[in-house]
């Protein structure tokens, strides 16, 4: 595997149908699906056996957590009398991250067809992709995939003549970023306002109008066609143990070629960083916010040293949760730079519980006015002592996902937030 940058004009360029079903079926496209249904003449498949080639993948879950998709597939109970759902979480909306949209935009029918696999293995008939808002021209493009798929029998009654069944729906969000919770995502897909759930019960047992269902990311769903063709082995080997495979890595932020990448897990963030042209004016860089909007700042020398993978950069002190990687140069103020993050979160909080609403508010307002000159001796402990009462306290991680970028950049760059305080301007140089 080389790094690959997937370039949207590249795709575009042939007509914009090149993402279509029959370029999809010359690049071996559905073949996973007819090997697992036994559809050219071999031994079809049974469910435990694609869920153990799943689980001897290492796939972990693309969305964030990094949960095992195959243990979490062999948690559906398989004997259960009703319906159950699978539901495929393509809102999308970290700061940061846009590779699910890509895979919608330019790879649609890898997606359906691992949403198709999944299906299969679980034993469920019905599934929905949930697509953010605010990309309709994506959710427009999925809509006309799954037209493909159903019209050439990949979807639907007795798929390619066999016994199996698969309705699969697209929905189309409206924009929140809490909707990309996953309990959240099935109370807006139930109609309902999409505020999260207490959790147990999970969506495993209690899901989706109450029934059981097992819901994956967008890049998760989209690996599972390549190992079922390839072996779950082979998959694994992409990477390394513990985290099997490749994984899109959105580069934004202060480099020369922001996009996404595809890099076997466990490559140098060196060698991502170079893919990516580097950092922007041949600056030096600063920090580095690996996983998202959501994961703690790390400086660039511990960054250097990091290999991109759940393990690597978990025991760096982040996260490499939805696979955006934010570069910051040395021209970054970080106080600028949090504050932006805690308006966010303050402005995406359901407002449910209450150390999050109100907690998210009261970082945005201390880092606000520590950035403009107004910060006091006592801000910074102040600071500390919300984010600490925020922690662990909310229904849903949404709580911990604002309090832990306070915590990263308090860890990190204290000195820059007491330079404010103390002096009522920024330490960074003016010279850019
Ligand atoms: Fe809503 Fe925030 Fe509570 Fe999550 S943590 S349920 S977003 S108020």
């Amino acid at each position: 595997f080389h790094g690959r940058h997937i370039q949207p004009q590249i795709y575009a360029d042939l007509n914009g149908r090149n993402w279509g079903l029959q370029d999809y079926l010359a690049r071996g496209g559905y073949q996973a699906l007819r090997k697992i249904l036994g559809a050219d003449g071999g031994e079809a498949m049974t469910p435990d056996q694609v869920i153990a080639e799943v689980k001897a993948s290492g796939l972990r879950g693309r969305g964030g957590a990094g949960f095992p998709t195959g243990l979490k597939w062999s948690f559906m109970p398989r004997a259960y009398p009703g319906q159950k759902y699978l539901v495929c979480n393509s809102d999308e909306g970290e700061p940061g991250t846009c590779k699910d949209r890509d895979i919608l935009r330019y790879n649609p029918h890898s997606v359906i067809e691992g949403m198709a696999i999944a299906a299969y293995a679980m034993g469920i008939s019905v599934g929905y992709n949930y697509i953010h808002g605010e990309i309709f021209e994506v959710y427009e493009r999925f809509e006309a995939a799954l037209e493909e798929a159903r019209a050439a029998g990949y979807l639907g009654a007795n798929i390619l003549g066999s016994a199996f069944s698969f309705q699969l729906h697209a929905h189309h969000g409206f924009g929140a970023y809490i909707c990309g919770e996953e309990t959240a995502l099935l109370e807006s897909l139930e109609g309902k306002k999409g505020q999260p759930r207490f959790k147990p019960p999970f969506p495993a047992s209690f899901g989706l109008y109450g029934k059981p269902t097992t819901i994956n990311n967008t890049e998760t769903f989209a690996a599972v066609p390549w190992i079922i063709r390839n072996g779950g082995q082979a998959y694994l080997e992409c990477g390394k143990p513990n985290n099997g495979g490749t994984k899109i890595f959105s580069m934004v932020g202060d480099v020369e070629r922001p996009g996404n990448y595809e890099i076997p897990m466990g490559t140098s963030f060196a060698q991502l960083l170079e893919l990516a042209g580097g950092v922007k004016g041949g600056r030096k860089l600063k920090a580095v916010i690996p996983g998202g909007s959501s994961a703690p700042v790390l400086p660039a020398a511990v960054m250097m040293d990091c290999t991109m993978d759940y393990d690597s950069i978990a025991k760096a002190g982040s996260m490499l949760g939805s696979g955006a990687v934010i570069v910051m140069d040395e021209t970054r103020c970080m106080v600028k730079s949090l504050l932006r993050l805690s308006y966010f979160y303050q402005h995406e909080s359901c407002g449910q519980c209450t150390p999050c609403r109100e907690g998210t508010g009261w970082l945005w307002r201390l880092v606000n006015r520590i950035e403009h000159g107004e910060g006091r001796a006592d801000d910074l402990a102040l600071l500390d002592n919300v984010a600490e009462n925020i922690m662990g306290r909310t229904i849903c991680a949404l709580g911990d996902a604002a309090a832990m970028p306070v915590r990263g950049m308090l860890k990190h760059f204290r000195d820059e937030f007491a330079y404010h305080v103390e002096h009522k301007t920024c330490m960074v140089p003016a010279y850019i």
